[in-house]
């Protein structure tokens, strides 16, 4: 995975004489699809956050990311923003022409899964139905939660519990992952489903990048680790706790 830090991040403005510190990043310096930025433009957000100014051109890049930044920070758009990125590029090479789940997104509660999915909604207001995604930890029929997964949505939202059990029972598929998100990992981890994430680490594809963020990582660090990053790559981490 090639990291490609856009300049402006990495030293700031080239031609900002004023002072030697970095120019304050904007969200136009992250590169992201017009549609994004639409949606970023009608929140009235007017810079990224620190976490989101590190993880974005990481993320973007390919990158496996572990980031650490108190609660608040921005951590949901700091890994949004690049999946939906990589999403519609990958959207506009293909033309949509097969229906693919290519992210799931995992947290640790039903509420964390509502309000990641109403950023989905948010974020993705500009891309005119362009993606699809689905929460599947809410209460229902299953029958609903089985004919939701086969429109094979591009996003998948799940605690891993949800995630694994579908899994088992082929309605999840996997094959065509390109983005695992753990959002909340240490709670995820703290909560009970190690069994669940090592379940959907052995089913992953070569190749999925790795997204997970947290408040707080200690320990949990190892347990990530070990089941997601057993051998070469390791993933960048950032740490925006201080
Ligand atoms: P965390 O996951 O780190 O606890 P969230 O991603 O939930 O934080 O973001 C906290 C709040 O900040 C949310 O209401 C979100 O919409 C808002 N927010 C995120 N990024 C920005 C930004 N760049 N500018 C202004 N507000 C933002
Ligand atoms: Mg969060």
């Amino acid at each position: 995975n090639e990291q490609d830090v856009p300049e402006a991040i990495q030293d700031g403005k080239a031609n900002n004489k004023k002072s030697k510190t970095a120019a304050a990043p904007t969200f136009a310096d992250l590169n992201l699809d017009s549609r994004l930025v639409q949606a970023i433009n009608s929140e009235k957000f007017a810079t990224p956050t620190p976490v989101q100014t590190k993880a974005i051109p990481l993320a973007l890049a390919g990158q496996d990311v572990l980031a650490r930044a108190k609660t608040g920070s921005g951590k949901t758009l700091a890994y949004l923003l690049p999946l939906l990125h990589a999403i519609l590029a990958r959207h506009a090479s293909d033309g949509k022409k097969v229906a693919r789940t290519t992210a799931l997104i995992l947290v640790p509660t039903k509420e964390l899964a509502t309000q990641v999915t109403g950023a989905l909604k948010t974020f993705t207001a500009f891309c005119a139905g362009g993606i699809r995604f689905e929460n599947i930890s809410r209460k229902e029929d299953p029958a609903v939660t089985k004919a939701r997964l086969a429109e094979k949505p591009d996003v998948v939202v799940a605690t891993p519990g949800q995630a694994s059990k579908w899994l088992d029972q082929e309605a999840l598929q996997v094959d065509g992952l390109r983005h695992l998100v753990i959002d909340e990992a240490d709670l995820v981890l703290n909560y009970g489903y190690e069994d669940d994430l090592q379940t959907l680490s052995t089913a992953l594809p070569p190749g999925v990048q790795k997204i997970m963020t947290s408040a707080t990582l200690r320990t949990e660090i190892d347990t990530l680790t070990a089941l997601f990053f057993p051998d070469a790559a390791k993933p960048a981490i950032l740490d925006l706790s201080a």
